[in-house]
């Protein structure tokens, strides 16, 4: 059953196997030279060490067994390898494993390098970023993912300028993975109920450094032919066959962890695609200790942690509740006669779960079976407590709980040979393994010189114009150009000009063409004989996005044009690779999302950590890394239209290009070098990597999301989940009895000192004990938000339930400020997380 051919090697040289498929080859360099040892030809071209060893003969396999010289570097590589395997990380140190015991990180897509084409673009690189820096840091994580037969589409651009689509075929056995094997049953398998047959997931895994990703496909010949292509594309087909693959990610990956990681106590939801993953936790928990399935949702909801990446609503994942009718009955199934029913599973993905004609959210699942949300920067963290808001009705936006972690990018992956060798002088070796985050320091002259910083920066520049004439050549060679045509490109774009880049997506709000949008301007930019100026560009449009296609368009037409076409290029089929070399290359890096449009971003990141600047509107991460020293901004962050921000912001992206950035690029002293562009350098580069790296992102998901959460989600499992139980009565009984409980008038009593609130507080048939009277101020332009508690003092005679609760206000805020109000409480309760209920005074 076993795809992956055997590979035979010679016992001298056994240990490749598992040097090939471990993917830490992707940030770690110290292994090239065997590779480019064994096939010279091959490596250049692939720069892929399993299809290295897959390509070696078996002639070439025993003289390498044979060869002295090359086993003495296999000797060494294995060495240090083992030492990175071994060597106690941040984690362990800090003490780790006695308060998290490991954690699930579910995603749609990771992006670990070009040869595991399994990522469409943010997400997925997130998620790559996040395994690499949790292997460097030595954080219990196992990741879980899909494995696409035909992935994400390569982007190719037909003779009209027009994307084209396609979908190589990816042969799992070229793919850096192996099947799971159990000892006593062989491949692992996970059988599914989908509606009238069970599907089989075959189990894959891949090894990046220390941490393990397991990867589902349905691909195997057991199962019927159209569900063998339910993993066939990511982000392609309808609705139901999303809602299957979202299915086999979340409750196929919730049974691997089960099957293979007992040790996992957080289930890390890396956007909502994998939110099912929160409904198959709860019901194998309810399985295993005889449970409601109430009760084991309130025990493992404080395990498990949300993360979204949407910043509007519009944005997030969700199917009709016919299709979830269709698709759930299994978790009832097994299930039947504790306490679950499908349209009460179903309305934990409605704002309103009394509305049968809402749709069914994957977010709203995600955040309502979470201990804690999570966005994605400063800004989306706010953006987020606005678009969270239908599920905390009657709460004041500031206190939707979501709180946020800002992305990093893991540095080893994104930084250069010669940006590495700066960071070596700077922190010294294995620097991105310890939570650098803190330090916030411009890189000093007594370090790194002038001239060692410019120096690295000239040879960026020079490797991505070579890159880009050889990627052009390779691109007009197979668009059927002419000869003349395909030599040109031996000559584009000048390694000594000021280099843009701009690579992302092509989609309505991240604007791809907004320089274009003043052409004669951009003319007179590119045209500039004293202080030139070339762009690269590249980014693909989703097939279904005629907008996004249409903005390419404009950009290869003008590349193709013989006007600009030296200094404008467009390089298909954005990814992983490509976005390394453009990273390490380019000067200034554009970036023009229509604010709050862009929840992060994190390409900008990695232009930071090879010396590029940031040139963005105040979006994402740029709005708060942003000072006037560490890069540019276009515009203000201000609002408004559409047409009107686009407008102000071509104006500001111009003014910004020919004010500030080419005159400051092309001020030169007497030596040549522009002292002033290598000032900002320093800032930009010493100031914000260690702040948006993948080691900072690691250590505040730990410290403020796994930590707290294992801390909770073990009290709610001990002694066979009393707490949990508990907390499940409790929040029933306030359900039900919340509307028998009303605030009476309060009475201010103002004496010498602060003023003191008296409210009577008629508490129906809800407990004293479940609940929290409060004074609570709301945020304003001066004011940050401010609650405090009232104390029961004394029944009121005479009522039932009745008690008097008081309290002084010290604030400075005016008291007219202030309201009372009723809010659930129970010690150990996420909230308001778990339980939105909120009564104001009249
Ligand atoms: C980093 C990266 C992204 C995400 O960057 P944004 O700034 O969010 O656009 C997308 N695609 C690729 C290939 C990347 O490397």
């Amino acid at each position: 059953m076993v795809t992956t051919p055997l590979l035979e090697l010679p016992d001298e040289i056994a240990s490749l196997r598992s040097i090939a498929l471990d993917l830490r080859w992707t940030w770690s360099h110290e292994g090239d030279a065997l590779w480019g040892y064994i096939d010279e030809k091959l490596w250049d071209r692939t720069l892929n060490p399993w299809t290295v060893l897959q390509g070696a003969s078996r002639e070439r396999l025993k003289q390498l067994a044979a060869d002295k010289a090359f086993l003495a570097k296999l000797k060494a590589f294995e060495d240090a390898r083992t030492e990175y395997l071994t060597t106690p990380g941040w984690f362990r140190d800090a003490g780790g494993h006695a308060k998290v015991g490991g954690i699930a990180y579910f995603s749609m897509e990771f992006g670990l390098g070009s040869s595991l084409p399994i990522y469409a673009g943010g997400l997925g690189i997130l998620a790559g970023d996040v395994l690499k820096s949790a292997s460097d840091l030595d954080i219990p994580v196992v990741g879980i993912g899909l494995l696409y037969q035909e992935g994400y589409f390569r982007q190719l651009i037909d003779s009209a300028g027009m994307q084209l689509e396609t979908y190589p075929y990816n042969e799992p056995a070229a793919m850096p993975v192996e099947p799971v094997i159990l000892p006593e049953d062989g491949w692992l398998r996970i059988g599914l109920e989908l509606p009238g047959r069970i599907v089989y997931l075959r189990v894959w895994k891949a090894t990046v450094g220390r941490v393990t990703l397991y990867l589902l496909d349905s691909n195997d010949p057991v199962n019927s032919p159209l569900d063998r292509g339910i993993t066939a594309k990511l982000y392609g087909g309808g609705p139901e066959l999303r809602l299957m693959q979202e299915i086999v990610l979340g409750v196929g990956g919730w049974r691997v962890i089960e099957a293979l990681h007992p040790e996992v106590e957080i289930c890390h939801v890396n956007e909502g695609h994998a939110a099912f993953a929160i409904i198959e936790r709860a019901r194998q928990l309810a399985l295993k200790s005889n449970l409601d399935f109430w009760e084991a949702l309130w025990a493992t909801r404080a395990g498990n942690l949300f993360t979204t990446h949407t910043p509007v609503a519009a944005g997030f994942d969700r199917f009709p509740a016919d299709l979830l009718r269709k698709y759930l009955p299994y978790v009832e199934g097994a299930l039947h006669g504790r306490g679950v029913k499908i349209d009460d599973v179903i309305a934990l993905g409605r704002a309103d779960p009394s509305n049968h004609d809402e749709a069914f959210n994957m977010a709203f699942l995600a955040a309502r079976g979470s201990g804690i949300t999570i966005g994605v920067s400063r800004l989306h963290g706010e953006v987020s407590r606005r678009i969270f808001q239908p599920l905390f009705p009657r709460w004041p936006s500031c206190e939707v709980p979501v709180g946020y972690v800002t992305n990093g990018v893991h540095i080893p992956t994104w930084d250069s040979t010669g940006s590495d060798r700066i960071w070596n002088k700077v922190y010294g070796k294995g620097r991105w393994r310890t939570p650098t985050g803190k330090t916030r320091e411009p890189v000093s002259p007594d370090v790194i010189s002038d001239e060692e910083l410019w120096s690295m920066r000239g040879e960026g520049r020079q490797r991505l114009v070579r890159y880009a004439r050889q990627h052009l050549s390779r691109q007009l060679r197979e668009g059927g150009f002419s000869l003349d045509e395909i030599r040109r490109a031996d000559t584009v774009l000048d390694p000594n000009v000021l280099t843009l880049g701009f690579a992302r997506r092509f989609t309505e709000y991240k604007r791809p063409n907004l320089l274009l949008r003043d052409l004669e301007r951009f003319d007179k930019l590119l045209h500039n004989a004293a202080f030139p100026v070339q762009i690269v560009v590249a980014g693909k449009a989703h097939p279904a996005d005629g907008v996004g296609k249409e903005m390419i368009q404009s950009w290869i037409n003008l590349a193709r044009n013989p006007r600009y076409r030296h200094h404008v290029l467009f390089l298909e089929d954005y990814d992983i690779s490509l976005a390394q070399e453009l990273t390490q290359g380019v000067d200034v890096w554009i970036n023009t999302p229509r604010r709050p449009w862009e929840a992060c971003g994190t390409s900008g990141m990695k232009v930071l950590v090879n010396g590029g600047i940031n040139c963005s509107t105040l979006d994402g991460w740029w709005d708060e890394a942003y000072t006037d020293e560490v890069g540019w901004s276009i515009g203000d962050g201000s609002g408004g239209a559409a047409e009107d921000v686009d407008a102000r912001d071509i104006q500001s992206l111009y003014e910004v290009l020919e004010k500030k950035v080419i005159p400051e690029f092309y001020d030169r002293d007497s030596t040549g070098l522009p002292r002033a562009w290598l000032n900002r350098i320093r800032e930009s580069m010493g100031r914000l990597t260690p702040q948006f790296s993948g080691a900072r992102m690691m250590t505040d998901y730990v410290e403020q999301a796994y930590y707290p959460l294992a801390k909770t989600v073990r009290e709610r499992l001990k002694d066979r989940c009393a707490e949990a139980k508990a907390m499940n009565q409790w929040a029933r009984l306030l359900h039900s009895r919340w509307n028998s409980l009303h605030i009476g008038q309060p009475v201010i009593n103002q004496n010498d000192g602060a003023p003191h609130v008296v409210v009577p507080v008629y508490l129906g048939e809800v407990e004293p004990g479940s609940v929290r009277v409060e004074m609570f101020a709301d945020q304003t332009a001066e004011h940050a938000p401010e609650v405090i508690m009232l104390h029961q003092e004394h029944p009121i005679v005479g009522s039932t339930n009745g008690y008097i609760f008081a309290g002084a206000i010290s604030s400075p805020r005016p008291l007219e400020d202030f309201t009372v109000r009723v809010v659930p409480y129970h010690p150990g309760a996420h909230l308001p997380a778990e339980l939105p209920l909120i009564s104001w005074q009249k």
